[in-house]
């Protein structure tokens, strides 16, 4: 099953059209896609209407716009851990992004004035189906509504200040493209092998898969709910492979005018834009 956020009601895509659940399921089911989430295994077949509208072009939003929470893994790719020049993590380094900095599968990335060590990330997104705590690694699947695809872009400059700020650095608004669409485990061809790449102007900058995860997803599940309970529709970002624009020999960054499309395999591509915004002091 794969479903779509758009003008913030979920939709079924059927046959590479747009059904809106709500609409189509007679009210049995809500028109919020965080509301959806906790009840994908409800949704089953929806007849599709005469004027379903198209996925292609349309004009998405994050197919989970308001998660409790984001955490997000770093150096969770041996290749990246070996390109930042940190040594090879022996448990998971986790940390956050604001829900504030979430856009849409092609919105633009606005970058403010004077910021000139803005980097990509692609990474595959596990979005949370229902409430978990202290989860068994064992058990970790049947908690994952869906996988989707995420860019964490990062402001290496603000992440990297003297003593780090990780969090503020990744959470610039609009630095959390989401989507384009989440897509339920079952319809992966391995939900434990996700090709996914990343694509700066036409190049392709990073391409791995999730078989090379130093702590794959049942191990992140069981990690992270350990301290906190996981929610219907939280986030986990599980980490970028080698590539980034800082392992790059000298460094590259984004700057306005520059196309990132994430591309994750079985799930569909992302494309954004970068654009100018205000400088801050
Ligand atoms: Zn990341």
């Amino acid at each position: 099953m794969r479903i779509a956020n758009l003008f913030g009601r979920a939709q079924l895509v059927v046959d590479g059209r747009l059904v809106d659940v709500e609409r189509a399921s007679g009210g049995r089911l809500p028109a919020d896609p965080m509301a959806l989430i906790p009840r994908l295994a409800d949704v089953g077949e929806l007849p599709v209407p005469d004027d379903a509208p198209s996925l292609d072009g349309a004009v998405l939003g994050p197919p989970v716009p308001r998660p409790s929470k984001i955490l997000a893994i770093g150096l969770n790719y041996r290749g990246h851990a070996e390109e930042t020049g940190l040594e090879i993590p022996t448990e998971p380094v986790v940390f956050t992004k604001l829900p504030s900095a979430l856009a849409g599968p092609t919105d633009d990335i606005v970058i403010p004035g004077g910021r000139t060590q803005v980097d990509w990330e692609v990474e595959v997104v596990v979005v949370v189906g229902r409430r978990g705590k202290r989860i068994a690694e064992a058990d970790a699947w049947s908690h994952v509504a869906g996988i989707t695809g995420g860019q964490d872009v990062s402001d290496r400059e603000e992440q990297l200040r003297a003593l780090k700020q990780f969090t503020m650095g990744k959470s610039f608004d609009t630095y959390a493209p989401l989507g384009p669409v989440l897509v339920t485990p079952d319809e992966l061809p391995d939900r434990d092998d996700i090709g996914l790449a990343c694509r700066v102007d036409g190049e392709v900058v990073q391409s791995s898969r999730t078989g090379d995860l130093i702590f794959p997803i049942p191990t992140l599940l069981a990690w992270v709910s350990r301290i906190c309970t996981l929610e219907p529709g939280d986030l986990i970002f599980t980490g970028t492979p080698s590539g980034v624009g800082l392992g790059h020999e000298p460094p590259r960054f984004l700057a306005p005018g520059n196309v990132v499309e994430t591309e994750l395999e079985g799930i569909g591509a992302m494309r954004n834009v970068c654009v100018a915004g205000p400088a801050y002091a």
